[in-house]
């Protein structure tokens, strides 16, 4: 392997080659179940053939343009988005920092409007919001923000899951702006909030004119068995992010807002070169058409339940086992100990998982995956987790 590449991760020894649905073959011909997809971008699976086709047709005809000029892909598919989410406008952006970016930019611009001189955010900790510097002060993890102080000002850390935090921030500080939330923490370990959680927030957010900014970056377009995982709640936040699974792997972010949020970006105040190219734009129509017609929002409703109920079944009550937990198809299971060695030793058996906050073994499959297929996932990772705790 190459010694040209910045060493900004730590690979796993397999290289990919091609992919079918759930499945992928590495350079050697081995066949793999992919219980990750990309860490929930590939919620249609590998090689789709609607988004394949959607994305070369596209290619044949134009790929870019430029945010100077009307691009009729971008303005359908945030009429689709805002259908989809209750939101009135959408700027699309390449990535999640960069809508989380916006999402914050956004914060900003409300607050200085409301006379506050320095807008603060609310934001949790074991939040993960991204790794530009902004995004990155977001996150609520030392060891992503370690070596790039100074970090941005204007953010206020709570414990996730806790009300009580928020409203003691509230009588002491009149500098608030927005909160920005993820509905299940994702990187922090699939940390599911009570229920009530988000309408509190939302009740807080009401009473003091601040925004409700959601990261649905992981969570959202369908992978907890709702397009966005705050329609479990009835209610609607003011800003959602959404990026991973939006493109089905073709690079695509997008913040979505309502009400006076939806107002506040003006030109001049924010843009991006690729944002919304008829290319990326084109691919992620083509994935929420696909998620439509093949009704997947309800089936990893479905899929979801049976993973939840398998891993509780077979793993519960089990020595070494925390917790099984979980939104749709989001699933953790959290050991007592450390157990990122299980990543590789599920590679080794053909099977794509990830472990976060250093115990909790993260399962994302795709939306289309099959309840046989789930069955399968549930075997297998059983089976390791058993044998990791018996070792
Ligand atoms: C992945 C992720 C991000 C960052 O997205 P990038 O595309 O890697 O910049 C932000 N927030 C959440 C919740 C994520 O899961």
């Amino acid at each position: 392997m190459t010694d040209h590449l910045m060493s900004t991760y730590a690979r796993l020894p397999v290289q990919f080659e091609r992919g079918e649905g759930v499945w992928l073959w590495d350079t050697e011909g081995k066949q793999y179940l992919d219980a990750l997809s990309g860490i929930a971008v590939c919620g249609l699976g590998h090689a789709h053939p609607t988004v394949a086709e959607a994305i070369s047709a596209q290619a044949g005809r134009l790929l870019h343009t430029s945010n100077l000029y009307g691009i009729p892909l971008q303005a359908d598919l945030a009429d689709r988005l805002c259908q989809l989410s209750a939101m009135k406008r959408v700027f699309f952006c390449n990535s999640g920092a960069e809508a989380n970016e916006a999402a914050i930019k956004i914060a900003r611009l409300y607050g200085h409007g409301r006379g506050i001189e320095c807008p603060a955010i609310i934001v949790m900790e074991n939040s993960f919001h991204g790794r530009t510097l902004a995004t990155l002060t977001a996150t609520g993890n030392r060891r992503v923000q370690a070596g790039f102080e100074p970090l941005v000002q204007g953010f206020i850390r709570v414990p996730y899951n806790d009300l009580d935090a928020i409203r003691t921030v509230a009588q002491n500080s009149s500098d608030v702006a927005a909160i920005l939330v993820e509905p299940v923490q994702g990187e922090g370990g699939i940390n599911v909030p009570d229920p009530g959680y988000l309408a509190g927030i939302r009740e807080i957010c009401d009473e003091r004119n601040w925004l409700m900014m959601l990261d649905e970056i992981q969570t959202g377009i369908g992978r907890t068995g709702q397009w966005f995982a705050y329609q479990h709640d009835r209610l609607l936040p003011d800003v959602v992010t959404v990026a991973k699974a939006l493109g089905n792997g073709v690079p695509i972010g997008a913040c979505l807002a309502r009400g006076a949020a939806a107002e506040l970006l003006q030109p001049g105040s924010h843009g991006t070169t690729f944002g919304g190219n008829p290319l990326a734009t084109r691919a992620a129509m083509a994935v929420l058409d696909v998620i439509e017609a093949e009704q997947l929002v309800n089936q990893a409703t479905g899929v979801g339940r049976q993973l939840l109920a398998g891993f509780t079944e077979k793993l519960s009550g089990l020595d070494g086992v925390r917790e099984i937990r979980g939104s749709g198809l989001m699933i953790g299971i959290e050991l007592e100990r450390p157990c990122g060695e299980l990543v590789k030793t599920a590679l080794h058996c053909g099977l794509l998982i990830n472990v976060t906050a250093e115990r909790v073994i993260r399962l994302l499959p795709p939306l289309i995956t099959s309840k046989k297929q789930a069955a399968m996932i549930v075997d297998k990772v059983s089976d390791l987790i058993r044998d990791f705790l018996t070792e």
